[in-house]
């Protein structure tokens, strides 16, 4: 998921007002306190109609926590929270639905009661008095799923498990540059305990503030950085998994070729097959030297040709960022019609120069034009202006949900296609959202950047803006429509479902079409030998 607006390069609206306490919002992304004011929001609308055409509506106002009802609870237990708060705050992730309803005061599906053991021992006896009671646990970790994945299923009476008391980073190894941390460690937490030692984890999703080491591993989730490791599981060496059978530790070991690599079954398993406790994640030094760069394409082909003569250069850049000219238009970074693509190296151990040049000339035999590179070692002047994407990056989702105040639906799909498949999948999606959105809303903008590439393909993040032609729940309808158009033509076109959003509920029958029913029917067995009540996450994934 990604910012539906902003992102690094313009400059931010969001004002971030420190005399309130922090405190997350019931319904929408991040804090309370960063939410765009009123005229920030009219200053938004203004843009959003000069830059896209897009005309917002008036700001309405989300229904406060104090005025949403709930369904009553008959749940009763010392270990259990069950008050409205702590029930409306893990009711649903964040996905465009998850917002919409929030902003309406519709907590429907939310948990019974909320748990939050902070130990195996805790963890167990949930799982024991679950399986008892009849009652489904739904695992929580930050919350920012977009894809239902934390939503419970309203067939089953169900609790909440929320991973957050199973915190912190509590074994370093430097010598082997490794680290054992907890599941529901968020990003930050993780990041700080990591920079005394000169280390880290390096990995840094749009949800990065918000997200948890367990949730990242559960959904496979991808980083901000363009090449190699772009997904978390390639950073696990070993892990820790609780399951209603009991608990299974992955092999100890940097490599090793026997059987099956669990690890890999447990990543992305999506809290199925049980919940993730811990787990030993590979470090790296923190990078000194940095180098960036901007070239501008004319052509849109010219960039995909030079983008891909990179990807399979072994240059490896962190960062590949391809903004078409419309995304380039609406971060407000180019106004010519140029796309737009964005360059990063990064190496703890040597200066640059020598990668970047080569890069740049690759892009130059491809007709990119670019002014220069600019060097940075962090122990130097500079180091502050090299971070400045990070925030302008982790505050772009803010956007979603203010243009959501306003009667705009701003949302972003993703795939993973190889190059010789690209241009057909990125025609279609281009001709079918157009149509779809022109049909449900009137009109419509659509972007596309690549975020990652691989030397065999690459990762195309769209976005659309359109008017809502309601502002009720049938709004809700409109977004499936077009949800389901955007999912169809990734299918037939040569696409995943996903390159890093995960399943969840959302996306899991065209998984299961794309995965194929052995390969479902075999995880289900999987299923059953882990929790053999199947109490786990009812509806996710399988
Ligand atoms: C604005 C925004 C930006 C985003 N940017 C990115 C991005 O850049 N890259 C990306 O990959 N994703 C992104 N996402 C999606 C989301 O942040 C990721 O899927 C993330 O990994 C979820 O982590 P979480 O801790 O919030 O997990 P949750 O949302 O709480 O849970 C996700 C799933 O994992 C399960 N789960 C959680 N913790 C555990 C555990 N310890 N053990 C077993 N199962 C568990 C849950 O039951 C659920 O099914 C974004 C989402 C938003 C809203």
């Amino acid at each position: 998921m990604s910012n539906p607006l902003i992102s690094s390069g313009y400059k931010p609206i969001v004002l971030v007002n420190m005399t309130q306490p922090k405190r997350r919002s019931h319904w929408a992304w991040g804090w309370e306190h960063k939410m765009p004011s009123i005229e920030e929001r009219h200053r938004l609308a203004e843009l959003l109609e000069g830059v896209l055409g897009i005309k917002a509506g008036e700001v309405e106002e989300a229904v406060p926590i104090q005025a949403v009802e709930l369904p009553g609870t008959e749940l009763k237990a010392t270990w259990l929270d069950t008050t409205n708060d702590a029930r409306i705050r893990h009711t649903y992730g964040r996905s465009w639905p998850d917002l919409m309803r929030g902003f309406l005061g519709d907590f429907g599906p939310a948990p019974l009661a909320v748990a939050t053991p902070s130990s195996t021992e805790e963890l167990e006896k949930v799982y024991d008095w679950a399986q008892d009671s009849g009652v489904k646990v739904q695992i929580y970790g930050g919350g920012t799923s977009v894809v239902g994945g934390v939503e419970c299923d309203p067939e089953y009476p169900t609790i909440s498990l929320d991973t957050s008391n199973l915190s912190g980073v509590l074994e370093i190894d430097k010598t082997s540059r490794g680290a054992l941390i907890a599941a529901g460690a968020f990003g930050p937490d993780i990041e700080d305990a990591l920079r005394p030692h000169g280390l880290t984890l390096r990995h840094f999703p749009q949800s990065f503030e918000f997200s948890t080491l367990g949730g990242w591993i559960a959904t496979r989730s991808g980083g901000h950085f363009a090449t190699q490791r772009t997904h978390i599981e390639d950073f696990v060496q070993w892990m820790e998994v609780v399951a209603p059978c009991g608990a299974v530790r992955t092999g100890e070991y940097p490599a090793s070729g026997a059987g099956p690599d669990m690890n890999r079954v447990f990543a992305g398993s999506e809290g199925t097959m049980g919940l993730i406790t811990k787990a030993w994640m590979r470090l790296q030094e923190r990078p000194r030297y940095k180098a960036q760069a901007s070239v501008k394409f004319a052509a849109w082909n010219d960039a995909i040709a030079a983008l891909r003569a990179i990807a399979q250069s072994g240059l490896n850049p962190a960062n590949a960022r391809l903004l078409d000219s419309r995304e380039a238009l609406m971060n407000q970074v180019s106004f010519d019609g140029s796309n737009i693509l964005v360059l990063g190296f990064e190496s703890a151990d040597r200066p640059l120069a020598a990668q970047m040049e080569r890069a740049l000339e690759i892009a130059r035999d491809h007709h990119g034009q670019c002014d220069g590179a600019v060097y940075i070692d962090t122990n130097g002047p500079g180091a502050k202006e090299s971070e400045r994407w990070k925030s302008a990056f982790l505050d772009g989702p803010y956007m979603q949900s203010a243009l959501l105040t306003m009667g705009v639906f701003a949302d972003t799909f993703e795939t993973a296609v190889t190059w010789s498949g690209f241009e057909r999948l990125h025609n279609a999606v281009i001709a079918n959202m157009k149509d779809v959105l022109k049909r449900t809303c009137g009109r419509g903008f659509l972007t596309c950047r690549i975020t990652h590439i691989y030397p065999d393909g690459l990762a195309p993040y769209y976005t659309w803006v359109a008017p809502m032609p309601t502002r009720d729940r049938s709004a809700i309808e409109v977004w499936k429509t077009i949800k389901d158009e955007a999912m169809k033509t990734l299918r037939t076109n040569g696409g995943t479902i996903t390159h890093h959003h995960a399943v969840g509920r959302i996306h899991r029958d065209a998984w299961h079409q794309e995965a194929g029913p052995h390969s479902i029917a075999a995880l289900d067995a999987m299923k059953s030998s882990f929790d053999p009540k199947h109490i786990l996450n009812p509806g996710v994934l399988l």
